[in-house]
């Protein structure tokens, strides 16, 4: 036994912010809240999500109407089963998000030297000086912590830190995170350690619960994936090995560097495109839709749409294997826990646009049973079409005229 403490852990609080936009109720703002802390509250780093996929398990058990299934590479599959027989024909609605934030594995120690490997998009000038915690793989206690002295890279080119100050007991197979609060609400922001993906994921939980407990007619899949920080592996190894992503249209899940057009506390975005690709047209016409009908229905709800192209997300590796994906986001404040000032800090976004993120998920759900939603744009056209289209057809034979007698001149 370790006789010693190790240094406290920076503090969580999971509070609902007084002043929100009222287009969640306060029984759903709890839900919301509690499945935050179900996630937040719990360690995790690529390759070792095994207390989220333990969470998501609690989760499916405690809904009736929910079940949960993986893949050989434990990626989850939540389904609320639907509550009616002859729901919409066609590809079954399904949201994804990842249960991975970059982190650190533990390598080992020679010759007296600690250091562990890390995995995720983090500049190393963001590393010295900064405190790790580490945790038990099977427990997930915390068993250590570290500060990082220096990095240097591996023969796969991957991040190693050199660990110094190091307390507790190394654990095998233990894995590191910054040593950051797991969740904190103070007016309406909220920091956290791991906001990328846990609020897609906790977002994810919310949905399929709320549409539960409104017995859902139509079924809805949640997709929740492993290792998406080294660059979709989790993803891909579901796309990759066969036919369960067939039937499905997608909305993935993200948390992303706000942009001049996509703020923090603006509302939540729809995304129409990462740094890769731009994403299924149809599917963010339908939430295109589905916005401004919430806007007519709250008037304080707000959102944003925007192509946030401070990252690639798993909305691009599904439409690159024939799964017509979207996306929805929340515009994210020091991505990947990189504050400008170089310093690692909790990463940050508005807790309002988390709701309203939930708000827009159910509210698709439900408009998704309706068929596909280019009507409205497509209606607008026609009309203009119709009063506009005489002028065309007018000019278009003055210009033919022309034409045909200038070419009869010059001959
Ligand atoms: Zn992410």
């Amino acid at each position: 036994m370790s006789a010693k403490a190790l240094p406290p852990a920076p503090s969580a609080r999971f509070r609902l912010p007084a002043r929100h936009r009222g287009v969640l109720t306060e029984d759903q703002r709890e839900l919301v809240r509690a499945h935050v802390e179900l996630l937040a509250s719990r360690p995790t780093a690529p390759y070792a999500e095994d207390a989220m996929v333990l969470a998501a398990h609690e989760f499916a058990k405690s809904v009736p109407g929910i079940s949960i299934s993986a893949d050989r590479y434990q990626n989850l599959i939540l389904k609320w089963k639907g509550s009616s027989r002859n729901g919409r024909a066609g590809r079954t609605l399904a949201f994804s998000a990842h249960l991975d934030h970059p982190g650190f594995l533990w390598r080992g120690t020679r010759g007296g030297v600690k250091t562990a490997t890390f995995h995720g998009g983090v500049p190393e000038r963001w590393f010295p000086g900064a405190l790790v915690r580490f945790f038990d793989p099977k427990t997930f206690e915390e068993c250590a912590t570290a500060r990082v002295k220096k990095t240097a890279r591996d023969r796969e080119k991957k991040i190693v830190a050199e660990l110094t100050g190091f307390q507790g007991r190394a654990r095998r197979g233990m894995f590191g995170m910054w040593d950051l609060t797991p969740g904190t609400v103070s007016g309406t922001r909220y920091r956290a350690r791991v906001c990328d993906d846990l609020l897609g994921a906790s977002a994810l939980l919310s949905t399929l619960e709320l549409l539960a407990r409104e017995r859902h007619p139509e079924p809805v899949v949640g997709i929740l994936t492993r290792a998406e920080e080294t660059g979709f592996i989790g993803c891909q190894g579901l796309l990759r090995s066969g036919r369960r992503a067939r039937d499905w249209a997608v909305i993935g899940l993200e948390c992303s560097p706000k942009r001049a057009t996509a703020r923090v506390g603006e509302g939540p975005v729809i995304r129409v495109g990462d740094a890769g690709s731009v994403f299924e047209p149809e599917i963010t016409h339908l939430l295109q839709e589905v916005a401004a009908d919430l806007r007519r229905e709250h008037a304080d709800f707000v959102h944003q749409r925007a192509l946030m192209d401070g990252g690639r997300c798993e909305s691009s590796a599904y439409n690159l294997w024939g799964v017509p994906a979207g996306g929805l986001c929340l515009a994210l404040g020091n991505y990947h826990n990189c504050a400008p000032n170089g310093s690692i800090a909790p990463e940050y976004v508005d807790w309002n646009d988390h709701e309203g993120l939930v708000a827009l998920m159910v509210a698709a759900a439900r408009r998704w049973r309706r068929g596909p939603a280019d009507g409205k744009m497509r209606r607008g056209l026609d009309r203009i079409w119709r009063a506009e289209r005489e002028r065309l057809v007018d000019s278009a034979r003055r210009i033919a005229g022309g034409s045909t007698r200038r070419q009869a001149k010059s001959r």
